[in-house]
């Protein structure tokens, strides 16, 4: 017979020992892989055993098990993984792609530069999804790629800030360089402030803005970099330094406006005027103002005084222990953000710091899940430890990216834990406020643990875990001198 076994069209032309398929039943077989009967791996099935007697007769096997050359494996590479072509694995397809865009023309040979990205590319999990991301229409990366390997564009930050768009698709590509470690690490908020910045002192007379320039450049943008570089760049404060640029500009027009002053020659009564007229710009200038002295552009100002900000609890212990609850039974929410609130409420970490966790923080043995946030280890209650373990099985991973992740939240940029923001607003969406669930819990903490435990425990200073343990009522002063000093 020459039909195909499965659907009996007579335009079979694959030719197994036992029978023939036709083309689209050996890629639907292809695409289908199941559990051999013979050795219980995961592979297209399509073969029948010589020997029945201990496989169900007439079950198909893989091709090892039938001591055949398999029809599904790769012309390429041999594999059966990752079918695509007719007769070519994804992989192979990418590969020959990816080689050719990242062969310099000028010598025939990948870019010596490039080859890591040639690796980390060919290498992916994902072989049909990084081919689709180079080839679908409407893509840049196929002609960057290309041009970065003939010359044509540098291999540079620069190439990315000022001969190419700025935009998601080759903020991508930045980043994919970046996590090949081909390019250095760069942070993407920090650099979208330049054009914003140079828009706002063209707008500027000369004298305010070549002060604005340096209060921007030395000031602002020097102290989110130190951020960066710590590992604590999150929205909040990239908008605090947008929000001092803003406050300098609206004391700037001011004075401007007053027609016979510039900034450097503004006095404290003009300073008051200004104060008296703007309330708010006693915070949102401060700033500013400081920086005006210690440049020593104006060193007449003085600054009224700012009160000592106390620890504020504005959430019930209730309410903590309902958002509790809801996180760790409400699956509709996305995994990141359940473990993520659940470390923030029961264990006090700052949002920023707990996106920044990495998957060694956490440990599994004998039944016991410990999380480590600063150098003691603590254990996981049964019903918070099912929500961590279930997250870290691979829900809620990124859809697409580079082999494994250090990261316990990656995100979704290559090579880059969960943006901050992302997290903090599915959480205030269901009612839980960062700030106030982080005080709640060191306030209920502090209750419970002596301070120098708690520090210990939350990676936080020994003053502030005292000053909330006064805030609880507590005095551990006692548990303090009986405790060996572990910290000097
Ligand atoms: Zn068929
Ligand atoms: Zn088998
Ligand atoms: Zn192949």
């Amino acid at each position: 017979m020459s039909g195909c076994g499965d659907c009996g069209t007579t335009r079979a032309k694959v030719v197994l020992p036992h029978g023939r398929l036709c083309r689209g039943c050996r890629l639907r077989r292809h695409h289908h892989p199941r559990p051999c009967p013979g050795c219980g791996t995961v592979r297209p099935l399509a073969y029948r055993t010589p020997d029945t007697t201990d496989i169900a007769d007439g079950a198909d096997v893989c091709a090892t098990c039938a001591g055949a050359v398999s029809v599904f494996a790769c012309t390429g590479c041999g594999s059966e993984d990752h079918p695509y072509g007719y007769t070519r694995c994804a992989r192979c397809y990418l590969t020959e792609l990816v080689t050719s865009l990242l062969t310099d023309p000028a010598t025939g040979r990948l870019h010596p530069r490039l080859i890591p990205l040639h690796q980390a590319l060919s290498t992916g999990r994902r072989p049909q999804t990084t081919y689709w991301w180079l080839t679908r229409p409407g893509q840049v990366a196929q002609d960057v790629l290309s041009g970065l390997a003939s010359g044509r564009l540098p291999i540079s930050h620069d190439t990315f800030r000022e001969r190419l768009p700025i935009d998601r698709r080759h903020g991508y590509l930045r980043d994919l360089l970046v996590s090949a470690g081909i390019l250095t690490p760069y942070a993407p908020a920090i650099e979208r402030i330049d054009p914003w910045l140079a828009a706002i002192l063209a707008a500027q007379p000369a004298p305010h803005a070549d002060v604005l320039n340096r209060f921007a450049r030395w000031h602002v943008l020097r102290q989110l970099r130190a951020h960066d570089r710590a590992g604590t760049l999150t929205s909040a404060v990239v908008n605090m330094g947008r929000a001092h640029i803003n406050a300098a500009v609206r004391l700037l027009d001011w004075t401007h406006a007053r027609d016979t002053t510039t900034i450097d020659a503004l006095t404290q009564a003009d300073l008051e005027d200004y104060l008296l007229a703007h309330p708010g710009a006693r915070y949102s200038a401060r700033a500013f103002l400081l920086w005006l002295g210690t440049s020593r552009t104006n060193t007449a100002l003085t600054l009224p005084r700012r009160r000592q900000q106390l620890p504020e609890v504005t959430m019930t212990d209730r309410a903590r222990w309902a958002s509790v609850e809801l996180l760790l039974h409400e699956t509709t929410i996305a995994s990141q953000s359940r473990v993520a609130g659940l470390f923030l409420l029961l264990f006090a970490q700052p949002l920023n710091k707990i996106t920044q966790m990495t998957r060694h923080q956490i440990h599994h043995a004998e039944g016991r899940v410990t999380v480590t946030f600063d150098t003691v280890p603590v254990e996981l209650p049964p019903g918070v430890a099912a929500v961590v373990l279930d997250h870290m099985n691979g829900h809620g991973s990124a859809s697409y990216r580079l082999g494994e992740t250090p990261w316990l939240f990656p995100g979704r940029l290559p090579g880059r834990p969960i943006a901050t923001e992302t997290v903090r607003k599915i959480l205030v969406h269901h009612g839980i406020h960062p700030r106030a669930s982080r005080s709640a819990a060191l306030y209920a903490l502090a209750g419970q643990i002596p301070a120098p435990v708690l520090a210990d425990l939350l990676g936080i200073t020994r003053n502030n875990a005292t000053q909330w343990a006064q805030l609880a009522a507590r005095d551990w002063s006692n548990y303090v001198a009986n405790r060996p000093s572990r910290r000097g």
